[in-house]
């Protein structure tokens, strides 16, 4: 199969920087990046890139907007097995799992959808799996300031899975538990009670 090449836009003249980079990487690979799999791929990862850092350019205030109403319901609010994907710092390569979100109200409460818009505005930025975990905890005191909060993230790491150790089955759990779920120990144990429940 023959590629007309002059159909392809000619990646030297890419305006992206940050294609330019990736294109120069695959070289340093020792790939050819004009071959025909490969040339609009410098475009492609700048593009995913961008999208998986996106978080950078949002802020919980934006996302949650206004949607923070009074109530004066006061049992814990759990969101369960909200979906994660971040990129760890160390390698850029992804590490994915669930988060679980659960706070104590104390007057006010947030629309439910907004919690895994919260959980997003961190994964989407170069992480680690326990700064992730407490930003996310620290955020929902902020926008709420509740009597407490808890963050549970259980993720599997492509950088130990594919790479270093190559473990393929591990999963790591991190936790943040503020205020009363420090606290209050039957608060803590419904938590985990309702962490374990499918
Ligand atoms: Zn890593």
């Amino acid at each position: 199969m023959t590629v007309d090449l002059a159909a392809w836009r000619e990646p030297d003249s890419a305006p992206d920087p940050l294609a330019r980079t990736v294109r120069d990487m695959l070289t340093r690979l020792g790939e050819d990046p004009s071959r025909e799999g490969l040339l609009r791929t410098p475009e492609r990862v700048a593009d995913s890139l961008r999208f998986l850092s996106s978080g950078y350019t949002q802020s919980v205030e934006d996302v949650i907007g206004d949607a923070v109403f009074a109530e004066p319901y006061s049992e814990m609010v759990l969101v369960k097995d909200i979906e994660v994907y971040s990129l760890c710092e160390h390698h850029l390569l992804p590490f994915f799992g669930k988060a679980h979100v659960a706070y104590v109200p104390d007057g006010r409460i947030v629309g439910l959808s907004k919690l895994p818009r919260i959980v997003e505005v961190f994964a989407r930025r170069l992480q680690v799996q326990e700064r992730l975990t407490t930003q996310i905890a620290v955020a929902i005191e902020g926008a709420l300031q509740p009597l407490g909060v808890a963050v549970v993230i259980e993720a599997a790491h492509l950088c130990m899975m594919m790479r270093g150790i190559q473990k393929q089955n591990t999963s790591t759990v991190t936790s943040t538990m503020r205020g009363v779920f420090l606290t209050d120990e039957r608060t803590r144990m419904e938590f985990t009670d309702l962490l374990r429940r499918s």
